[in-house]
């Protein structure tokens, strides 16, 4: 990406003091305190890196003065789910639904599933159809956190109410166990496959539905902000643009691979 901070000021943008001729590289003393004060400077002039070199790549029948709301972007490999990894998620699945069942036997109180983020998403935008979009362009980023345990909780599986209908731990185990995908993303979620998350919606953690990132608050800001028209939506990989669309609230207007 070349130097983004390359700078001749002769004092600290952290505490001001005077630096020599090397710190004045970075514009920094070396203190950790003032490296750290200088992460949203970084991170900011990242940004304005990241949309000038965007700008650089817009095909020439766009138009190109387009508000770019940046995407992070999944570009992990794909590759058959080890049996380590197929062994680790059904011992939890076991965990889990016995947790619930025991739950369930002693009263059947209902255990409260963890809530995810939204970053500012109304309800109601929360439906717009440009996130769907978004989360496609971006191939599902945030979904190596759910790893081996899939954000899956006993309350997930005492949501389904199955027990009072007599399924067993096995069949709801192996249940679940139907649906890992053959081909997964290598160090992300048991069920990232190459189209997506291979759970049904209602079989997923209360989490993996809600949750709303960052980056798609900034774009449902950004189309707010323009109303009435559109604005670029690039996917970035290691500050590197991986794609990029056109994008209004219902979803992709044109599509580009730089
Ligand atoms: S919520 Fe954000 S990180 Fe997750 S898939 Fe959608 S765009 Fe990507
Ligand atoms: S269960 Fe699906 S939505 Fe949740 S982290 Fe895994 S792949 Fe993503
Ligand atoms: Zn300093």
């Amino acid at each position: 990406m070349g130097s983004l901070v390359k700078s001749n000021i002769s004092i600290c943008r952290g505490c001001g003091c005077k630096l020599d001729v090397l710190q004045r590289v970075r514009g920094l003393c070396g203190d950790p305190e003032c490296d750290r004060k200088d992460v949203p400077y970084q991170e900011s002039k990242r940004r304005e890196w990241l949309l000038a070199t965007i700008r650089q790549q817009i095909p020439n029948t766009w138009n190109s003065t387009l508000p770019i709301a940046l995407l992070p972007r999944n570009e992990r490999l794909l590759a058959p789910l080890p049996e380590t990894r197929y062994e680790t998620h059904r011992s939890y699945l076991l965990k889990i639904v016995k947790e619930a069942r025991t739950c369930y036997e002693n009263g059947g109180e209902m255990l409260a599933e963890p809530s995810a983020p939204v970053n500012g998403i109304s309800s109601i935008d929360a439906k717009l159809p440009v996130l769907s979009t978004a989360c496609g362009l971006c191939r599902g980023e945030c979904c190596y956190t759910g790893g081996n345990s899939a954000w899956l909780r006993p309350a997930t599986i005492q949501r389904q109410q199955w027990f009072r209908l007599g399924v067993s731990d096995k069949r709801i185990v192996d249940f679940y166990l139907s649906y890992l995908p053959v081909t997964s993303f290598e160090e992300s979620c048991v069920y990232q496959g190459e189209y997506g998350c291979t759970l049904p919606r209602t079989l997923r953690a209360n989490i993996c539905n809600q949750f709303l990132c960052k980056e798609l608050g900034n774009l449902v800001s950004v189309l707010s902000e323009n109303e009435g028209t559109s604005c670029i939506a690039a996917a970035i990989n290691n500050n590197s643009v991986e794609c990029m669309a056109t994008v209004d609230a219902l979803g992709v207007l044109e599509f580009a691979i730089p």
